[in-house]
């Protein structure tokens, strides 16, 4: 039996589900496809979970500070309260770093001392500090809370979800497209592929040519904070040069040799050489032993190659819709992408409020690549 919808979009993370809540609420008819058993076990169910407005290039930055409102605010039967919670990014440099900490001061970090510092951390080690900087705006996100959010908008707005359905083939027959995946076969005349760093297999799958996308990983662990120590409200904590970051997370700490080391598409795991080496310069930057790592995972972050985001109809191939290429900022960007998405999916210029924002839909397009 074959199955029909207005759109389908590939891959359930928060790309896919944000977008087809969104489009479903326009009242197309909606499938998503997701080829795990539960959405949201890639990259989605893997980041940081941080909103950071100050971070990446400046169209990033602006689809960051765009899905602020939404984040704060979501709307009603969306959640309780807001998706956001403070957290703050406290960045430390040492000799060597000062362009760095120069790029960061010109993003919008603000110049603080050791005593602000401690005042949030008080196991920050001062030695070899040359500079303190602050970014106050950054939040945590309830990724969890975001992601269930979409899923139920969508069910509730007649979409259906269905797992363990990955697309094994696309083709388009009179202005149709086919797909045949793991659990039957779906028709609708577009389809948007959500695919994560799977999206340029999608594409291929379908005749599609792909864009270029390439999976970075990243690993990451939870550790136990400094015994007696409560650390849920302390900083991100993050040296100019990137070699690492630290942020609590569930009331322990998430550890990130913050790696992107180029990957083909697959279930990733964490690269335990790197975690020890991030472990070392943890206990290096503040007063406390990393004595065991409790879990550790790795994900997939994906950039197109000029690191922006890909969303857009295919030029060459009708009917066919990328969102991809959302690199390490997919979560804080989504609510913006998936109104953009949305829009341009149903033929429609991009709202008022994205274009005022500063984002511009042809920067995004897959056109820049052909
Ligand atoms: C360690 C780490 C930290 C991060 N920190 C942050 C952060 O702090 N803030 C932030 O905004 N972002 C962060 N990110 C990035 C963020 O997680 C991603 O940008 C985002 O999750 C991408 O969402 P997605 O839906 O595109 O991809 P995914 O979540 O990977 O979803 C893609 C889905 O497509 C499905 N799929 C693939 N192929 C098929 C197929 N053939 N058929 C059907 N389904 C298919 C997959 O199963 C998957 O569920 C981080 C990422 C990592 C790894």
């Amino acid at each position: 039996m074959t199955r029909t919808a207005d759109i389908i979009v590939i891959g359930g993370g928060i790309a896919g589900a944000s977008a087809a809540a969104e489009i479903a609420a326009d009242g197309a008819k909606v499938l998503l496809l997701e080829m795990e058993r539960q959405p949201g076990y890639h990259a989605t169910g893997r980041s940081a979970a941080m909103y950071e407005p100050i971070e990446g290039p400046a169209l990033v930055c602006a689809l960051t500070r765009a899905s602020g409102p939404f984040l704060e605010s979501p709307p009603a039967g969306f959640a309780e309260a807001s998706l956001l919670s403070p957290r703050g990014v406290l960045m430390l440099g040492y000799a060597g770093d000062e362009a760095r900490l120069a790029a960061a001061e010109q993003a919008g970090f603000a110049v603080v001392d050791m005593a602000f510092a401690r005042a949030r951390l008080p196991i920050v080690k001062s030695a070899g500090v040359i500079a303190v900087l602050w970014d106050g705006l950054a939040q945590d996100i309830d990724v969890d809370a975001l992601h269930a959010g979409r899923l139920r908008v969508l069910r509730r707005a007649g979409g259906t979800v269905i797992t363990d359905s990955a697309v094994r083939r696309g083709q388009r027959v009179d202005g149709i497209w086919r797909l045949e995946t793991a659990a039957g076969h779906y028709e609708a005349p577009i389809v948007v592929a959500a695919a994560g760093a799977w999206s340029d297999l999608v594409a291929q799958s379908c005749g599609v040519r792909p864009v270029g996308l390439q999976p970075k990983r990243r690993s990451a662990a939870i550790l136990a904070g400094p015994t007696g120590m409560a650390v849920q409200h302390w900083p991100e904590i993050l040296p100019a040069d990137i070699g690492f970051y630290c942020k609590p997370m569930g009331g322990k700490l998430m550890l990130s040799p913050a790696e992107e080391d180029p990957m083909e598409p697959h279930d990733a795991w964490a690269d335990d050489l790197r975690l020890a080496e991030a472990a070392e310069r943890l206990e290096a930057t503040l007063e406390m032993r990393v004595s065991r790592l409790e879990r550790t995972w790795g994900g997939l972050r994906t950039f197109a190659p000029d690191g922006l985001p890909v969303v857009g109809f295919d030029p060459e191939v009708d009917g066919f819709f990328w969102l991809a290429g959302q690199g390490g900022y997919g979560i804080q960007t989504s609510p913006a992408l998936s109104r953009v998405a949305a829009a341009l999916v149903a033929g429609k210029a991009i709202p008022d409020d994205m274009v005022g924002a500063g984002i511009d839909a042809r920067r995004m397009s897959p056109a820049r690549f052909r």
